[in-house]
């Protein structure tokens, strides 16, 4: 059976926050009760046993539990949910299970925990190491706590650690974010996830940069960011596989990778998706509306948008579209149906094919500029 026939991954979303962060406009909610956090956790397990699956589940399959901040529910939740995953057969032999935490809501325990169910990665979204910063944008953690936390989850054990960054917001300086990335190096870090600031439509930083209580950094200021944490992390022998992503070898994040990849997933929680390969299910927004069983949105893929789909989750990673496979998948020939698309974008420095022309590939220019290449295919 091939790879994209069966579930490759298990997402289970935890939308609860203890703050929310200015920037963010993620399905998380802060600072609900423990009993909407029982009812959610019985309601997920509901979701989980009612689950009647029309595809072979990889037993291999990852694990993510992401949010939100999986790390602000209650560990006997958390054992609640893995169990059912268990009980259900969706966790069998993962190769990764991952958890997100926030470093101001972890303890040794709680690690120890996470460890003794079977999670064996841990990804912190620290996204600075300067504390103005991180209270400018809202973090309930200083920089002092971040290092502390991965000190923790070294202490647990966990071998695969992941930091999330950003740049790009308010207040940040290209010495400020220097400062941020090499700290983190420093400790050992295998895979880093930096991210550009993005201001979300109707969250409070978009209001604070419009009326001007915020500035953003200038173009070029962003572009000397982006430009030094490409080339200091390469110097630093980690392998940029997808735009934002970088992560020593071996160390790249299964999980992530089966969604750029276009690999059928399952989903569970508010805002989860689930993905056969021609549909896709959205479970509701809001904590209301999926405790209340609002109907999940249902879209129905015609193969055109399969293809688009593909092609641009795919063009993400460093190893592009590989064409045998993706004409094995889709029954095209992407180099003849896209030629005048691949030659505009080469010509332009923005895509490469190799030279046994087998795959195509963003160039690093083209990664900086990158929607100037998705928006040609789809
Ligand atoms: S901790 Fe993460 S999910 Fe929660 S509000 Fe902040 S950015 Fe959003």
């Amino acid at each position: 059976m091939n790879k994209w026939e069966q579930i490759q991954g298990i997402y289970v979303h935890i939308p609860f926050c203890l703050q929310k962060c200015l920037y963010c406009d993620f399905a998380s909610f802060a600072q609900k009760s423990d009993k909407t956090m029982a009812k959610y956790t019985d309601k997920i397990c509901g979701e989980i046993n009612q689950h009647i699956s029309d595809m072979y589940i990889n037993p291999q399959a990852t694990i993510y539990f992401g949010g939100g901040t999986p790390s602000v529910l209650p560990i006997k939740y958390i054992e609640k949910i893995v169990a059912a995953l268990k009980n259900k057969g969706l966790w069998q032999k993962p190769t990764e299970v991952t958890i997100e935490a926030n470093p101001g809501t972890i303890s040794a325990e709680s690690l120890q925990a996470y460890r003794h169910m079977g999670f064996n990665r841990i990804s912190f979204g620290i996204q600075s190491m300067q504390d103005s910063e991180l209270k400018a944008m809202g973090r309930i953690h200083t920089a002092r706590e971040a290092l502390a936390a991965i000190e923790m989850a070294r202490s647990a054990e966990f071998t695969h650690i992941s930091v999330d960054l950003i740049y790009g917001y308010p207040g940040q300086t290209i010495k400020s974010v220097t400062n941020s990335l090499e700290t983190i190096v420093k400790q050992g870090i295998k895979h880093l996830s930096v991210y550009g600031l993005v201001v979300e439509e109707d969250t409070p930083l978009q209001k604070k940069v419009e009326t001007g209580e915020l500035l953003l950094p200038g173009e070029d200021d962003s572009g000397d960011m982006y430009d030094f944490i490409e080339k200091y992390l390469i110097q630093q022998q980690y392998r940029r596989y997808e735009i934002s992503n970088y992560a020593l070898e071996g160390e790249e994040s299964k999980h992530y990778l089966l969604y750029w990849q276009y690999l059928p997933y399952l989903g569970f929680g508010v805002s989860a998706c689930s993905f056969n390969g021609k549909e896709r299910k959205t479970n509701p927004y809001t904590i209301e509306g999926y405790l209340n069983e609002a109907e999940p949105l249902i879209e129905k893929l015609s193969p055109a948008d399969t293809l688009a789909e593909y092609i641009f989750m795919g063009l993400r990673t460093s190893q592009g579209i590989n064409l045998e496979i993706a004409c094995k998948r889709f029954n095209v020939d992407i180099k003849k149906r896209y030629e005048q698309e691949i030659k505009e974008c080469q010509s332009k420095g923005l895509l490469q094919v190799d030279a046994g022309e087998t795959s195509f590939s963003l160039t690093e220019f083209g990664m900086k500029f990158g929607n100037q290449v998705f928006e040609k295919f789809l």
